[in-house]
């Protein structure tokens, strides 16, 4: 049986006190809570084999190597991918981005071009496509979306032309936390644009929705690891195999090489082509374990215990004086985030009040200034929930919200 509170036990922080009171973590959107086996998997890496990997002929480096290579095999299985071939580790989904809107980018995007992309994005999927578009003269092209986050899919013919060459878009907004019906978005663009490369940005959908990058059809998609209870300083790409070796590489070094010579280089295969220098080994490793956690307790049980305790909030924040609520109002297209405002009540105090009774939430543009401006606000504050979060989390922050609002009114 799926239990939050016996689950609770799994993750070492929610052990600690701060002022004599335990954490109330509401901010799992941000970066989740490590659970223990995560933690001793990437500890035993250290502690038994912290070789290098791919290069030494010696058992330890052949070990670390593997294990390496299984947390590839875990993350594409995963993710259902056709092969870890597929999968390529990077820092965080920022640079995952980064990397496509550089490899991709530099080399296929032309004068005139069309990139279009969502405007509930977060910066990390919004400012390199402005500034590819800028870069190439190419056409920046966003899509405006509802309050609840929704956009008019009548719009893609208008926004996407045939001359568009990317569409990057999130599965679900941090922000207003909407699940967006992903392949039938991507079926619509190719429809229009065949050859327009579709990015999806999986970063708040990751360990929270099954991700399963054929069903959804996109060419490439991102996500980091630290948001699905694996370390930080690990993210990755999918993309397809044939788009990977048709791509230039990002960073040039060790390791990305076939051969080199004074006038002449060749590149390994991807994945190795796009991993230059030694990577994050621990936290791929890392990664790997934060897959089997998921995978032990059910991606099924994950969203429904998730969808149950975002409604349960919904419920008893609407009852708070003055309460503004962002996002859709069903639970099925809703994820773990929850977004709000209070009138008269700015949301940096709420953090700061709710701070003092060890409730840790968000507040601000959440990297999403473009959104913030589109629908008049200048801040929100933001509850996320994970598979820890008990009703007792919720009806504690709400009590906090409500002495917030009578002590700052
Ligand atoms: N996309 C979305 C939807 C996000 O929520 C985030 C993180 N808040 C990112 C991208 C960027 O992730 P990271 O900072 O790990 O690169």
């Amino acid at each position: 049986m799926f239990d939050p509170k016996i689950i609770r036990n799994d993750f070492p922080l929610l052990k600690r006190y701060i002022h004599g009171r335990p954490i109330v973590y509401l901010d799992s959107a941000a970066t989740s809570l490590k659970p223990e086996c995560v933690l001793q998997r990437m500890d035993s890496y250290y502690r038994e084999y912290s070789a290098n990997i791919h290069r030494g002929i010696y058992h330890l480096s052949e070990e670390a190597t593997t294990r390496y290579e299984e947390a590839r095999e875990r993350v594409g299985n995963f993710i259902h991918a056709n092969s870890s071939k597929e999968v390529i580790f990077v820092r965080n989904a920022t640079e995952g981005i980064n990397m496509i809107a550089t490899s991709f980018g530099n080399e296929y995007i032309y004068e005139g071009d069309g990139i279009t992309t969502l405007i509930s994005e977060h910066h990390a999927n919004f400012v390199p496509w402005q500034q590819l578009a800028k870069r190439k003269n190419a056409r920046f092209y966003v899509l405006p979306v509802n309050k609840k986050g929704e956009f008019d899919q009548t719009l893609l013919s208008k926004y996407i032309t045939q001359s568009t060459k990317v569409f990057a878009f999130a599965a679900i907004s941090n922000v207003l936390g909407i699940i967006h019906d992903v392949s039938s978005i991507v079926h619509r663009v190719k429809k229009i644009s065949p050859q327009c490369l579709v990015i999806v940005d999986a970063a708040q959908a990751i360990g929270h929705i099954p991700v399963d990058v054929h069903a959804w059809g996109a060419d490439v998609v991102v996500f980091s690891g630290h948001k699905m209870f694996g370390p930080t300083g690990i993210g990755v790409v999918w993309a397809r195999y044939a788009l990977l070796e048709r791509m230039s590489p990002y960073q040039y070094g060790g390791d990305m090489i076939r051969e080199v010579r004074v006038d002449h280089i060749s590149f390994a295969d991807p994945p190795q082509k796009f991993e230059a220098g030694t990577p994050a080994i621990a936290e791929a490793i890392g990664l790997g374990a934060a897959v089997d956690y998921i995978n032990a307790l059910g991606l099924s049980s994950i969203r429904l215990h998730e969808q149950q305790i975002i409604a349960y909030a919904m419920e008893q924040m609407k009852n708070i004086d003055g309460i503004h609520l962002y996002g859709p109002e069903t639970i099925e297209s809703r994820g773990a985030v929850l977004a709000f405002s209070i009138d008269g009540v700015h949301p940096h105090d709420i953090a700061q009040i709710l701070s003092d009774d060890n409730i840790c939430i968000r507040a601000g543009h959440h990297c999403a200034m473009p959104l913030h401006t589109h629908l008049g606000i200048s801040a929100t504050a933001r509850i996320s929930c994970s598979v820890f979060t008990t009703e007792e989390d919720i009806d504690q922050c709400v009590a906090s919200l409500n002495k917030a609002v009578s002590l700052l009114r």
